[in-house]
């Protein structure tokens, strides 16, 4: 049912347009009830943050030009601005300059005089490529602006060139960017947008928000700030919590109107690992693959216990680094010796140097002599290949030791064992808290490893106090050495629901 008149529904933006694509339900809540959002933590804040440092040095791609500062909600100033820049001949670009057309505002990274009539359109990602998502964007804004009466000559998606290496000093835009011509394909997205602004608008009409179940399209292409919100109203042992929920099984499940694990028929034929998790969910306990203690039984002592925080900036910090290439800065490794007995040892870089040499050497000598290395994926493997490449005078070394017996506890884990509060998630953060509820992350400052690399960062910048520093490393050595005790505490609970 309709219940606003034309004039009052919201004015869209780029961000509604893209979340009302994503999904009407969140583009509803974002208007009305922004509120039920959960609010952006530190490491998608970071993310934000990195997203407008790339933004303010891809200006320099048209340099000369002009800025419109006025703050977003203040768009209808930004508007009047742009309209008095716009008559001046002689200013090359304009910077988030503001249009409102038919109902939809938008402000523009990059608009660029290519003639005295015409203009090139820039939008600037921070991704290393241009993607499907970003069209768009890009077609939204070439809309609008076109309506608003400028001709655009060309459309350009600045992003991230993958092939950049950090010289240092300051980021030299035309390095550090790719300007791709996206020009024809926003052009013909454009033509379609009409429609869609259409049912955007019938959706933002309505008394409730559209009623639209969770699914995968909450988590892509944006991860919606909604998501706790809408989980909520699923019954309890939503069939999302099945792990590796295909898209064909998520259909076949709610066109039969099963909303819940415990409906599930039984002729609907699931994987192993989710039928565990069905049988971990109907009876209350935790369910043990056939194989798990013979997959346990190949950790032989003397067993080390590792866990890598890495840095993986969109603007490399680093001299020789790429974007958002992995530098390790620290390790923790609890070691099961043959005699029972347990140690802990750490590193963690100082100092503003390239960590990695350091890094490497003080783990190549800590694990001398390891019968195994138990990592929780496979993502320390992937950075000491990354190491090898970069580290030519420690080459062979890191390949003996890539040569250990390597075991991954999150295969065992997935392959052998559930218990009904992983919630449908083996990451080491759903694990630990319902294998050892008395460990979790809750008491540590940090708990993630977006945040473990902001930290560092923090650390490791001259204006940071002595007195700040100490207290990053302090949480930062605390949260690593979480997530390698955890694996001990996993196995431990793992083998006593056995017993
Ligand atoms: S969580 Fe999913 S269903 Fe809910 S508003 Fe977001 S995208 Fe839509």
């Amino acid at each position: 049912m309709l219940h606003m008149a034309d004039d009052a529904i919201p004015l869209l933006s780029k961000s509604r347009f893209t979340s009302g694509l994503q999904c009407l339900r969140k583009l509803y809540l974002s208007c009305f009830q922004p509120g039920l959002g959960t609010p952006p933590d530190a490491a998608l804040q970071a993310v934000f943050d990195a997203g407008a440092a790339v933004g303010e040095i891809a200006r320099d791609l048209r340099s000369g030009g002009v800025l419109i500062d006025d703050p977003y909600d203040r768009h209808d100033d930004a508007v009047e601005r742009t309209r008095k820049l716009l008559a001046e001949k002689d200013i090359p670009s304009i910077y988030e300059a503001g249009f409102t057309e038919d109902g939809v505002r938008i402000r523009a990274d990059i608009l660029a005089r290519t003639s005295e009539s015409s203009w090139e359109l820039i939008e600037v990602k921070s991704s290393t490529s241009a993607k499907e998502e970003h069209i768009p964007d890009a077609a939204v804004q070439l809309m609008v602006i076109e309506q608003a009466g400028l001709t655009i000559e060309r459309v350009g998606l600045a992003h991230i060139d993958r092939d950049y290496v950090y010289p240092g000093g300051k980021y030299e835009a035309d390095q550090l960017l790719t300007v791709e011509d996206i020009t024809d394909v926003a052009r013909s997205y454009a033509e379609t947008i009409g429609g869609k602004l259409a049912l955007m608008r019938v959706a933002l009409a309505g008394d409730e928000p559209p009623d639209i179940a969770i699914g995968p399209h909450c988590h892509r292409p944006y991860e919606c700030q909604f998501f706790a919100h809408c989980r909520a109203r699923e019954p309890d042992w939503s069939i999302e919590e099945l792990p590796g929920l295909s898209a064909k099984r998520r259909k076949q499940l709610r066109d039969a109107d099963v909303r819940s694990i415990l409906d599930i028929p039984d002729e609907i034929q699931l994987s192993a690992t989710q039928d565990r998790a069905r049988q971990a969910i109907v009876t209350g306990e935790p369910q043990l693959g056939v194989n798990l203690e013979a997959e346990l039984n190949k950790i032989e002592a003397p067993a080390h216990f590792i866990d890598f925080e890495t840095l993986g900036p969109a603007l490399p910090v680093f001299p020789g680094t790429r974007p958002f290439e992995a530098v390790p800065f620290q390790w923790s490794d609890h070691v099961l010796h043959q005699n029972g007995d347990m140690t802990h040892s750490e590193f963690l870089a100082d100092g503003s140097d390239d960590p990695r040499a350091a890094f490497s050497e003080s783990l190549l000598s800590q694990l001398q002599g390891a019968a195994t290395v138990v990592v929780y994926s496979g993502y320390e493997e992937l950075c000491l290949r990354g190491l090898q490449a970069v580290l030519p005078d420690q080459r062979l070394a890191l390949e003996k030791l890539l040569n250990v017996r390597w075991v991954d506890l999150l295969k065992i884990v997935r392959g052998h064992f559930y218990h009904r509060d992983f919630r449908g998630s083996f990451s080491l953060k759903s694990v630990l808290p319902a294998l050892a509820p008395d460990v979790t992350y809750e008491d540590l400052e940090i708990r993630g490893g977006m945040v473990a690399s902001n930290a560092y960062l923090e650390s490791i910048r001259p204006e940071t106090s002595a007195g700040q520093r100490r207290k990053l490393r302090k949480d930062l050595l605390a949260y690593c050495a979480r997530d390698t005790k955890a694996m001990l505490l996993i196995i431990d609970a793992m083998r006593g629901s056995s017993a």
